[in-house]
Formats: structure tokens, C-alpha cells, sequence
């Protein structure tokens, strides 16, 4: 049987927002999330990474560079508390009116939020039930492409979640659950599936 899924976006919600991370250890963990995905990791509940990463588009490094930043954002999780993603998708390719610049991976994609290809894609190859499963992310293209599946989407206010509600950032979405941080999102998310 299909099992629950909780998604989780990159940056703003696991490392700290810091724009394209050009060197790999500039990429830090915010407090408090590696005990929050071990705590689901607990929970059994399947941790899927769906990231939007542009930088191989954009010509800003290679995607080699990406996987790298991956490396290092589980090693951090592990060493911190013992935790693991069991998955990671992200997308790296951008259309030209994007700003997609690098012909290898230029071109219009599913895969970029919102669009819902990423989730589509780990739901196939793990055999999640997305019609019970969570989205964490902190901007309202994370949200949207959750409702695009039919998962439920959770606003997180750290990265750019503040600046969303604020109305200063992207554009007006209504996530199912706001809350301060991936710990809070992670205590809501456990009880509801309790
Ligand atoms: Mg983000």
C-alpha cells in the first residue's frame, strides 16, 4: 500500500537561506531541523528533498555543485542528530524566459515548482500516497505545487515565509498550516497523523 510522504524544500527550510551557495561550506543547517527530520525519520515517515536549483541553468556552477551542496546537507543531518533524507529530487533546468542560459539545461520542465513533476516522480518510485502527504517549504510556490498534487501544504516562516505572509515576496497563497519553524511544522504534522 501507497504510504505518506513528508516533502521538504531545500533552503529556507533545512539550511539557511543564503541564495545560490557557491561554495559548499556555506551551506548550514538552521537550528533545530536535524532533530526535526530525525524525529520523522522516527515516526517512519518516508523525507523526500524537492528542490528548485537553477544555478547549472543559470551557468552559476556545474550540477556537480548541486549534488555536492546534497552531499553535504546530509552529512550535516546525520552528524547532528542522526537523520536522513531517504530521498532527493531537484530540478535544475530553467526555460530561456526564465533565465535559463547553459543549453544542458535549458528547456521547459514539469519538474519546476510549482509545477508537480518532482513530487509525481518520488511518488512513483517509492510508492507514496501523495493524497497523505505533506509539503514543508517556505515560499508560495512550495504551497502551490502541494495543492497542485492534492498534499497538504505547510508554510514554514523562516527563509523567505515571513516576507510570503508579509505579502512582500511572491504572491498570496493559503497553506493549510503556518508554522515558526520546521520543528513546529514536524509537531504538527506528527499529531496529525497520530
Ligand atoms: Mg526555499
Amino acid at each position: 500500500m501507497a504510504r505518506p510522504a513528508v516533502y521538504l524544500d531545500r533552503d529556507g527550510v533545512l539550511n539557511q537561506e543564503a541564495g545560490y551557495i557557491h561554495q559548499v561550506e556555506d551551506l548550514h543547517l538552521m537550528s533545530g531541523v536535524a532533530q526535526a527530520v530525525r524525529q520523522l525519520n522516527d515516526a517512519g515517515l518516508f523525507c523526500c528533498l524537492v528542490s528548485n536549483q537553477s544555478g547549472p541553468a543559470r551557468g552559476y556552477y556545474p550540477d556537480a555543485h548541486v549534488r555536492a551542496l546534497h552531499q553535504r546537507l546530509c552529512r550535516l543531518l546525520d552528524a547532528e542528530a542522526g537523520a536522513r533524507l531517504d530521498a532527493l529530487y531537484y530540478c535544475p533546468h530553467l526555460s530561456p524566459p526564465e533565465g535559463g542560459t547553459q543549453a544542458e539545461f535549458t528547456r521547459w520542465t514539469t519538474w519546476r515548482k510549482p509545477n508537480t513533476g518532482m513530487l509525481v516522480a518520488a511518488a512513483w518510485e517509492h510508492d507514496l500516497d501523495l493524497s497523505q502527504s505533506f509539503m514543508v517549504g517556505d515560499k508560495a510556490t512550495d504551497v502551490d505545487m502541494a495543492h497542485n498534487a492534492g498534499c497538504v501544504g505547510i508554510l514554514v516562516q523562516t527563509g523567505y515565509g515571513d516576507r510570503v505572509l508579509s505579502g512582500d515576496y511572491q504572491h498570496h497563497t493559503k497553506p493549510d498550516y503556518i508554522a515558526t519553524d520546521l520543528t513546529a511544522a514536524v509537531k504538527w504534522i506528527l499529531q496529525k497523523k497520530s
